[in-house]
């Protein structure tokens, strides 16, 4: 198909300086999880973006000195010609398509740790080390702000010499150019704190020194973190944010737009943003400069794109997340295929690696990081040697990924499904406050197969045992899902308590089902996931009084991992929640929680006449217990509960590898390599 000429603009080519990117599709810096350890697949990642027509794209973060080590997160290292030397694969994979490749040259003072280097953390006023309580970070001296200099020079010319064509200064996310930005943090009374123009001098030096270490050979862009989100006492948009483009607005050849404070701004969830969310802030900088600027925002649909660039708030469309969703989403609109891009939910799983220190994940695209380890392209599924006849029952997102992949490879795939729509529980899920770009697991998916003539899909069809045997398929998947326990055995409670039979129990199922509620509620959280903050959001704006009682000491504790936590505590605070914390079952009697706190053992009874369990999930596995014995496999949340991303990844997974030799998907793994013996110091 021909690109729609609406969205020509998006591809016109943009200078950046010395260099020219060949359209607006601007990759911004994003991590992965993998760093300098992964080194394969983390430049396999990078090409992918570039073959999808991305037209800049960037690395992660890339420490230029040992005093910034983020163990044990992932992070690039350019502290040698070794380096260098490694992260020349990821600049070759992405010229290898026509873009060009930008390095984030990274110091992130007091948020280091250095875990491993053991180097003392560094900061331009004397504070708390971000992490590593109850260390302190050292207050720089002039020399070691001239040290530092140094460090960044020299990183920026390995990073020419590596094939870079785009040199970032970060001082963005809170990291060591914009603490001496920030007044917050800069208590210095030399030329490098104090009045406003002296907290810029650091970034003005490290832009002149990088600019002079490149020459005409890269562009120099700056990330700057517009807005601190702390108000007044910090850097605002109208305030010393704005002031900065002012002062420096004409330095750089880019700047890319960030928010600061917690990376739950700047990456912020569909939960609690829309598309484009950051366009407030974003918006002052082009009156400042005449230089091409970058932001994020979500954007997944080529019209908010175009508007965009027409009204003048951004040069590129800066993109994190919907590169990972869909490496090829540049490539889609260029060919007229914007109704295949696999629009990203915004659910920032991507995030939640990436606070548990593993290699990126996506729920809607699981080759997102198997790229080079598995060989799985994100648009090509190869071909099946021999074509099967597969029924795939349950139409969730792991049946529903499974039967697409499957059907690419040119099986004969049935899906069938016991409800009326396609999604399983996204559907459900999506109806939740805040959560409704999450159907777009079940829409992409729906629309791809509905173009396929080899899949046929059947509504209302809840299958038996029978109905499978007579079906007569060469192979079954069992996708069935998975249900809300009663018992109430979650990630504490782990053996069963007293229950009284008299009491009525709910859980997220019955909700779904639309089960209706009177009164008071009662939320016991041991899953600690989204589930029960998103209830209780819900039925607070209901008009429900709402208790939440958990063994956690938070709200939805594990959504610190998606960058949530802080808005899922706010939110709910601000509609009324009442909150027990550090709470463990102990028993449930007619019309009462019992429970015991962690640490006092006191042992509490919360009278409710509505009690809501949001704990453990268990298999619904009883159909294929059922088919024991016959050629059947089990997938998604039917083998084991767990996130969206990891169903659709089962459903990948299972699609890719069968029928497959087994020998031939044992993925590749990154080895350390060895060195010579250690020459002991004596
Ligand atoms: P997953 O996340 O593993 O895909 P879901 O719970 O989202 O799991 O989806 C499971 C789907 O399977 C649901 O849509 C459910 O209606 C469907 N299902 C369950 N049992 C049957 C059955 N016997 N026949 C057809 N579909 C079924
Ligand atoms: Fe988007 Fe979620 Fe994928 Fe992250 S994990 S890119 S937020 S769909």
């Amino acid at each position: 198909m021909p690109r729609n000429p609406r969205y020509d603009v998006l591809f016109e080519p943009v200078e950046i300086g010395p260099v020219t990117a060949p359209n607006r599709f601007y990759q911004t810096p994003h991590a992965t999880g993998m760093g300098s350890m992964k080194p394969n697949r983390s430049a396999t990642l990078r090409g992918i973006k570039a073959e999808g027509g991305w037209g800049v794209v960037c690395t992660e973060y890339c420490s230029i000195h040992p005093s910034a080590d983020e163990t044990p997160y992932a992070y690039l290292t350019l502290w040698d010609d070794d380096d260098a030397e490694q992260l020349a694969h990821t600049s070759a994979a992405i010229h290898q398509h026509g873009a060009l490749a930008g390095i984030e040259l990274w110091h992130g003072g007091f948020h280091c740790n250095n875990r491993d280097t053991r180097e003392p953390s560094l900061a331009p006023s004397g504070v708390s080390a971000e992490f590593t309580f109850p260390a302190q970070a050292r207050e720089m001296d002039l020399d070691d702000i001239h040290i530092f200099r140094r460090w960044h020079r020299d990183a920026a010319l390995r990073a020419a010499a590596a094939g870079f064509d785009i040199v970032y200064v970060y001082a963005g996310h809170d990291y060591l150019p914009f603490q001496f930005l920030s007044p917050r943090i800069n208590r210095r009374r030399d030329r490098y704190g104090g009045c406003f123009e002296n907290r810029a001098r650091l970034l003005r030096e490290l832009i002149e020194d990088t600019r002079e270490a490149v020459g005409d050979r890269c562009a120099v862009a700056v990330r700057l973190a517009i807005d601190e989100m702390h108000g007044d006492g910090g850097i605002t948009s109208s305030g010393d944010g704005r002031r900065t483009i002012e002062l420096l607005g004409e330095l750089p050849d880019l700047w890319d737009i960030a928010l600061g404070g917690s990376l739950g701004n700047d990456s912020c969830s569909s939960r609690f943003s829309a598309e484009g969310y950051q366009e407030q802030y974003a918006a002052i900088v082009k009156l400042h400069t005449s230089k091409p600027v970058v932001n994020v925002g979500r954007f997944t649909s080529p019209d908010t794109m175009v508007g965009q660039i027409r009204r003048g708030v951004q040069d590129f469309i800066g993109a994190a997340r919907p590169s990972i969703a869909d490496p090829f989403l540049p490539r889609k609109i260029d060919e007229g295929r914007e109704d295949e891009i696999r629009e990203c939910i915004g659910c920032n799983i991507c995030r939640s690696a990436n606070n548990e220190g593993a290699p990126l994940r996506c729920t809607q695209n699981p080759t997102m990081g198997e790229e080079w380890r598995r060989g799985w392209h994100p648009e090509i599924s190869p071909p099946a040697t021999k074509q099967d006849n597969i029924l795939v029952v349950g139409g969730g997102p792991a049946g529903m990924e499974a039967a697409l992949t499957l059907g690419r490879r040119g099986h004969r795939v049935t899906l069938a499904e016991a409800g009326g729509e396609l999604g399983g529980r996204v559907v459900s899920e999506s109806r939740l406050p805040g959560l409704q770009n999450w159907i777009r697991v079940r829409d992409y998916r729906a629309h791809m197969i509905g173009q396929m003539e080899n899949i046929q899909v059947y509504l209302d069809s809840a299958l038996g045992k029978d109905d499978i045997d007579a079906f007569g398929a060469d192979h079954v998947v069992i996708a069935t899902g998975s249900r809300w326990r009663r018992d109430g055995l979650g990630h504490h409670l782990r053996m069963p308590v007293e229950i009284d039979a008299a009491m009525s129990i709910l859980t997220p199922d019955d909700v779904h089902d639309g089960i209706d509620i009177d009164g008071d509620i009662l939320i016991y959280d041991d899953e600690h996931y989204f589930m029960a903050g998103a209830l209780a959001e819900r039925f607070l704006l209901d008009g429900h009084a709402v208790t939440y009682v958990t063994p956690a000491t938070s709200i939805s504790c594990w959504s610190a991992m998606t960058n949530e936590h802080e808005f899922i505590q706010r939110r709910l605070l601000s509609l009324g929640i009442e909150t027990r914390f550090a709470q463990t079952l102990q028993r449930i009697d007619i019309d009462t929680l019992v429970t015991r706190c962690k640490y006092s053992n006191r042992v509490s009874e919360h009278p409710c006449s509505n009690l809501l369990l949001v704990s453990g999930r268990e298999p619904r596995e009883d159909l294929f217990r059922r088919l024991a014995g016959s050629t059947a496999t089990r997938i998604g949340d039917c083998l084991v509960p767990s996130s969206i991303a990891d169903a659709v990844y089962a459903g990948h997974k299972f699609a890719r590898e069968y029928g497959e030799d087994p020998a031939s998907i044992v993925p590749r793994r990154e080895r350390a390599s060895l060195q010579p013996a250690v020459a002991w110091r004596v």
